[in-house]
């Protein structure tokens, strides 16, 4: 699963994850994107090194009597190379079993789907199963069969899909294994897959930002969802 992604989360979308604000429809997303994709491992290594940085020096400026040891653990934390690494593959990665071949899930997700999945059949050759992951968003694995098309569509909140195996096209484009697809309330689209397709889709509503202290916790939360999701042992 090494293929060069095309299309990334954006600016946005990314400093979110970073920061832990973001629904767990939309991190898990994200999160299986950055484990797929290399631009983003770094784009995102770098954002949390920075939010680290302000969160201590906010720390620091606001009570420094507190912040001390809080601090000295994020800078041990920050200071270990190997927390940043990618985990080698584990031979307990979990696949999903299609017709002809099995495709290996990013480890958030084989999390994900460790309960098992309920495929149902739709219409024009679409097998979905649903997930829950919290009450803000759809989250599904979505099965295209080869010469199999989606219904035109349209949606009230942003629509993400990752391309896990296979490809897809739509009105815009053409997307491969490992791309994350945004679609926007406005877009109109019809995807069809030749090839056929297995995607991670989620329908998400706006973006959720906290403030204050909440906000200031967020790279210890982020630290410890990566710990415990594609980063997890
Ligand atoms: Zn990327």
């Amino acid at each position: 699963m090494n293929s060069e992604a095309t299309f990334h989360p954006n600016e946005e979308l990314l400093e979110g994850y970073v920061q832990g604000s973001l629904s767990a429809g939309m991190n898990v997303v994200i999160s299986a994107h950055v484990e797929l994709c290399e631009d983003c491992q770094q784009r995102s290594q770098e954002m949390e090194a920075t939010a680290s940085q302000h969160w201590m020096q906010a720390e620091e400026e606001q009570e420094p009597a507190i912040s001390a040891d809080v601090a000295a653990i994020i800078r041990s934390i920050t200071s270990q190379p190997q927390v940043r690494e990618l985990p080698e593959r584990a031979s307990a990665v979990e696949e999903i079993h299609m017709l002809d071949h099995s495709v290996r899930l990013p480890r958030v997700l084989a999390k994900v789907a460790s309960d098992g999945l309920v495929w149902k059949k739709l219409a024009n050759g679409i097998n979905q199963a649903s997930v829950t992951l919290d009450d803000k968003t759809q989250c599904d694995f979505l099965y295209m069969k080869p010469g199999s098309q989606v219904p035109v569509h349209k949606h009230q909140g942003n629509e993400i899909t990752l391309v896990l195996d296979g490809s897809f096209s739509d009105e815009s484009g053409m997307y491969r294994q490992s791309d994350f697809v945004v679609r926007t309330p406005d877009h109109t689209h019809q995807p069809v897959s030749e090839e056929g397709c297995l995607c991670f889709a989620v329908l998400d509503s706006p973006l959720t930002f906290t403030s204050g202290l909440a906000r200031l916790l967020n790279p210890l939360l982020r630290y410890r969802f990566r710990r415990a999701t594609s980063i997890g042992v």
